[in-house]
């Protein structure tokens, strides 16, 4: 990290800038981290090759970047998204040497139950590995949320929530990632990965799901490099004019697509199947057929990606497994979503064979899941095989994958949490 807390700058902005290259995986990681915070931001993508661009009065140092320049004139060069969410005032230690209930994962499930374990007194700490708002925070504009007719932004969604369950008192912990549990004296002890430790005597994973990946050679190197998961609600307006691509045929990637050919010139949706998903919106697949500047490409299965700093093509092959190859600038993958719950591997929690926690009754189909089940009374509906811990939303077995649902776990599962408490009381 590089600070440089004295820069005067000579037009005061009320926004952070963020001035970096283009097609830099650093840059891209601060502006989808920024905008999915809603954190009022500018993008500067600067041209590394102008020696003219001057920052605060002085020519930028384009071997230094990316800039992160906040409204009070400080700035950090080349910063990690942690030191960005930091300086933003957002990184605290746990304030309790122990909670009632831990949240770990800010999505809709997490969030509610926050607002709800809040509202209703217990001392609950929400711990988010990222940033607040999960898959929903990638969504730009969930359309059928009960209650937002004209629909409402994820980012917009999330920040609602966020803010609901901190005036409750909720304690917001970002950047924090659980990476180890273990469950003894009828608490969670969890392992942060920055070294931290959380108690609680109940909790909620509502951890969700993860983009499931192509699975390519490069795919990794070229992430923010023109390769991107999910809707790109930062990359959008950067699309002017371009012909992009969209893989996948269910409602993120719908919804993708709508917004990329706001602005794009052309958004092509790479489909693997006959047609588009069954699971996608009746409202998506209207609005995709009708839009002028959407082409649905079906049976096609992109199988490389080419492109030293960046993205510049893409192989795609058909069922017939003919290939060709397309000149392609960004490639927004939206192939759903997988669970990460190896951190489960070293707890008594039954998973099924997806990584999906399992919960209630539907423990009683898991072989031996309840083969050392201390209690008389059976799971509650979203509790694991372990007393206290739950499991709400995505990454629950057998869950909607909604909006909606996740929300009505969050509320419900603290319903249980209030039962386990008392009963341990
Ligand atoms: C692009 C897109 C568009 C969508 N549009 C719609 C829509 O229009 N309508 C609809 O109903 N649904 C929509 N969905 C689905 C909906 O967003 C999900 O069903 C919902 O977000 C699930 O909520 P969740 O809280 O269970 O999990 P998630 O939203 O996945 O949130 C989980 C959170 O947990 C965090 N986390 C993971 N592991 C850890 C850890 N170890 N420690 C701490 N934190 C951790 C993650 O960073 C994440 O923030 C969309 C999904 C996507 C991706």
């Amino acid at each position: 990290m590089d600070t440089q807390d004295d820069v005067t700058d000579p037009v005061p902005s009320r926004r952070v800038r963020v001035y970096g290259h283009e097609f830099d995986a650093d840059a891209y990681a601060l502006r989808d981290f920024l905008s999915r915070s809603v954190v009022r931001f500018d993008w500067i993508p600067v041209d590394v090759t102008d020696p003219a661009v001057l920052v605060a009065g002085r020519r930028l140092d384009v071997t230094r970047l990316p800039l992160v320049v906040f409204p009070d004139g400080t700035e950090l060069v080349a910063p990690a998204v942690r030191e960005v969410a930091d300086r933003l005032g957002w990184i605290h230690a746990p304030r309790r040497q122990e909670y009632d209930l831990s949240i770990y994962g800010a999505g809709p499930a997490g969030l509610s139950a926050a607002v709800y374990a809040a509202s209703e007194g217990l001392d609950v700490v929400l711990l988010e590995r990222d940033a607040v708002g999960g898959q929903a925070g990638s969504s730009s504009l969930i359309e059928n949320y009960l209650g937002f007719p004209e629909g409402v932004a994820g980012a917009e969604l999330a920040e609602r929530a966020r803010e609901q369950a901190v005036r409750f008192g909720a304690e917001l912990l970002v950047m924090r990632e659980g990476v180890r549990g273990v469950f003894h004296d009828g608490r969670i002890h969890a392992d942060l990965a920055d070294g931290g430790h959380v108690v609680a005597r109940a909790n909620i994973c509502a951890t969700g799901v993860e983009w499931r990946r192509l699975g390519l050679p490069r795919e990794v190197d070229l992430l923010g490099c023109g390769v991107y998961y999910g809707a790109g609600t930062s990359e959008a307006d950067g699309c002017v004019g371009e012909q992009v691509f969209v893989v996948g045929g269910a409602n993120s990637a719908g919804q993708a697509a709508m917004n990329l050919s706001r602005s794009a010139a052309h958004v092509t949706m790479l489909v693997r199947g006959p047609s588009l998903s069954a699971t996608m919106s009746e409202y998506l697949t209207a609005r995709i057929q009708a839009a002028p500047n959407v082409t649905v490409r079906t049976g096609s299965r992109v199988s490389a990606l080419l492109g030293d700093a960046r993205l510049e093509s893409i192989e795609v092959t058909d069922v017939r497994g003919s290939t060709s190859v397309t000149a392609a600038t960004r490639l927004f993958i939206c192939i759903g979503g997988q669970p990460d719950t190896r951190w489960a591997a070293g707890t008594p929690m039954v998973r099924d064979r997806l990584g999906y926690l399992v919960t209630g009754p539907d423990l009683d189909g898991a072989p031996g899941a309840l083969d050392r089940w201390p209690l008389d009374r059976r799971p509650y509906y979203l509790e694991t095989n372990v007393p206290g811990s739950f499991a709400a939303g995505d990454v629950r077995a057998g869950s909607v994958k909604r909006v909606a649902a996740a929300v009505g776990e969050g509320a419900m599962a603290v319903t249980f949490v209030h039962r386990h408490l008392a009963a341990s009381d």
